[in-house]
This record gives structure tokens, C-alpha cells and sequence, in this order.
């Protein structure tokens, strides 16, 4: 189901808990929410449609990918990006981001999992993370 955008500052500065298995319907909503912004947007955290559960949705190689309770263990490479938010109105801000993150999350079959992203997904996954913890760009 594709639910509505919240834009509220508020809202999103609060820190996400942690998902379990109840929340495993809030993950195919927010893949359905990311795929109608297809083009504008590619990745979000539940926190963006309402539901502060750490779970997050992202373009990974060509299709989409959902983490829950994605946390960054490792990161390596710092370089300053600029990124535009569908939550914030306005210019791209500037962040800080690694080249190489390594994750520890789990799937949505409850699987706990390791692993190492670069580049640009990396830099999505760093996003989608900072949403988690209620940090905005
Ligand atoms: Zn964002």
C-alpha cells in the first residue's frame, strides 16, 4: 500500500525503534511507497511514511532492496556529497559519507546479516540510516 509522504521535521528528529516480525507489513508498504516515487527517489526509511520502526528501502544494482535494523558497524573513505531529501523541501545539503560501509541488518525473513556496500548504494544506505536515527540532512 502506498502511503502518504510526512514532512514534518518534528516528526522525523525522533529516533526510530527497533522492527520485528509485526512490522513486516510496513516494509512491503514503504517498498510500494518507493517504487511510486521511482525517478525522484531512491530509498526511504518508514520514519517517511509515518511509522518510526527502523526499516529502510533502497535501489541496490536495479532493484530494491529492505533492510530492518540496519546498523552501520564499519565505514571508510570520507568525502563530502550533496543530497536532496523527499522529506525536506529545498536545495541539496551537504553531507558527510563513506566509500565503504559495512552493515550488519536484517532481512525480511528475519536473517541477520553482514555485509559490505560501495558507492553510490553505500551513500543511499548511509541516508536511509541517518533517518533512522531522526538525523536530517
Ligand atoms: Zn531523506
Amino acid at each position: 500500500m502506498i502511503r502518504p509522504l510526512v514532512h514534518d521535521p518534528i516528526f522525523l528528529s525522533q529516533k526510530s525503534s527497533l522492527a520485528g516480525k509485526e512490522d513486516l507489513s510496513v516494509a512491503k508498504d514503504l517498498l510500494d511507497t518507493l517504487n511510486a516515487y521511482k525517478g525522484q527517489c531512491v530509498g526511504m526509511a518508514a520514519n517517511m511514511i509515518g511509522v518510526r520502526k527502523s526499516i529502510i528501502a533502497f535501489e541496490n544494482a536495479g532493484t530494491y532492496m529492505v533492510m530492518l535494523n540496519p546498523v552501520i558497524l564499519e565505514k571508510i573513505g570520507m568525502y563530502e556529497a550533496e543530497e536532496g531529501c523527499l522529506s525536506l523541501l529545498g536545495e541539496p545539503r551537504k553531507a558527510k559519507r563513506f566509500q565503504m560501509i559495512r552493515v550488519q541488518y536484517q532481512t525480511e525473513r528475519l536473517e541477520t546479516r553482514t555485509d559490505v556496500f560501495l558507492g553510490w548504494t553505500a551513500q543511499i544506505i548511509q541516508h536511509e540510516v541517518d533517518h533512522c536515527n531522526g538525523i536530517l540532512i
